[in-house]
């Protein structure tokens, strides 16, 4: 099987805009940019999906990601962002190794809030999937 193109990043076997590193994390700009600085984090290891990221990562994660937005920022002249993670085939991730969207927003830019990512309004009432979780929640 071929090896996935954010690990061939990450081991720096094919190149991109790399704009920050960690020991664990690299960021560099998305090769077909939604916005003007759409950078992406990765982890350096192959990891698919959000929940399979290591606990231990959380604090670098934060890090890199606040580091990131705040040389965007400075670079750019914006303060305001859209954080995004498309976490499996249903939500939209085409490359299969966690990746978190970094994109900055500008004054009438034309895009939208998280909100315009679906409307897939439930047929339950609340409470019905609110008892469902806390079954599970209970049972575990
Ligand atoms: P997703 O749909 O969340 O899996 O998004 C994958 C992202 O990776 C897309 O925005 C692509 O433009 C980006 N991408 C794919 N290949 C590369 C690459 N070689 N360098 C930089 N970004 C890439
Ligand atoms: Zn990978």
């Amino acid at each position: 099987m071929p090896e996935c193109i954010f690990c061939k990043i990450a081991k720096k076997e094919i190149e991109s805009y790399i704009i920050e590193e960690s020991e664990n994390f690299l960021a560099f700009l998305d090769i077909h940019p939604h916005a003007p600085g759409h950078t992406l984090i990765i982890p350096k290891n192959h990891y698919e999906k959000f929940e399979d990221l290591p606990e231990e990562f959380g604090k670098e994660y934060v890090e890199i990601s606040k580091k990131v937005a705040t040389l965007l920022a400075r670079a750019l002249a914006t303060n305001d962002f859209t954080l995004g993670i498309n976490n499996g085939p249903l939500a939209g991730q085409a490359v299969p190794h966690f990746h978190l969207h970094l994109i900055p927003r500008f004054p009438n830019d034309g895009g939208g809030s998280i909100h315009s990512v679906v409307f897939n309004k439930p047929k339950e009432d609340l409470s019905v999937i609110y008892e469902k979780i806390l079954k599970v929640k209970n049972e575990s």
